[in-house]
């Protein structure tokens, strides 16, 4: 499913995010930058020690912003980290860390003159984020974005199982402009 809001097109996909071939892949990543389980081990595992040689370097990362590494061996040239936030009950801020965390790695994706990318659902694993609501805020994020960053050709949403990209895509029909 897609939809073009002014210059961008908005996509969703169900499948591995390690297979893409936009110019960046966007990381769940967690504030230490450290791998892990889930969507970080498979973006690692696929790219290479190249990418968390990288990380190491940079060192850390606060929830709610985003860093960038090269993407090792992935076709996609770039793998922006970017931190989600731990879902305690929706009372902490959450929703604002995880617009942050899209807004950010969007911000620096065009800070590089990059041209596409692509998010899993970030914080919808092991961080525990409702569904519906991150893929709302995922959702309207990049469709604001997308209004005045026209340079930005393509915001794919990666989405590994069939139920995650059905909420997606539940969201994405509420919000189409
Ligand atoms: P977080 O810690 O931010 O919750 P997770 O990696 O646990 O990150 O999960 C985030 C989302 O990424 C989940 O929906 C999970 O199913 C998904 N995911 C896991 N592996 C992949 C992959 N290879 N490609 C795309 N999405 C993935």
């Amino acid at each position: 499913m897609k939809i073009t809001v002014n210059q961008t097109v908005i996509e969703l996909d169900c499948g591995d995010i390690t297979e893409e071939t936009t110019d960046a892949v966007v990381n769940a990543a967690n504030s230490r930058l450290a791998g892990g389980a889930g969507v970080d081990g498979a973006i690692h595992r696929a790219g290479g020690p190249a990418i968390m040689a990288e990380c190491r370097k940079i060192g850390g990362c606060p929830t709610g912003e985003a860093v960038i590494t090269t993407g090792g061996n992935l076709k996609s040239r770039w793998v922006i980290h970017a931190v989600g936030p731990v879902y305690r009950g929706g009372g902490r801020g959450e929703a604002g860390l995880l617009v942050s965390a899209y807004q950010n790695s969007l911000n620096l994706a065009c800070k590089k003159g990059l041209a596409s990318l692509s998010f899993p659902a970030i914080s919808c694993g092991a961080y525990g984020y409702p569904l519906g609501e991150a893929a709302s805020l995922a959702l309207s994020t990049c469709v604001t974005f997308a209004q005045s960053h026209p340079e930005l050709r393509l915001i794919r949403h990666v989405l590994f199982d069939r139920q995650t990209y059905d909420v997606f895509a539940q969201e994405l029909k509420k919000i189409m402009p």
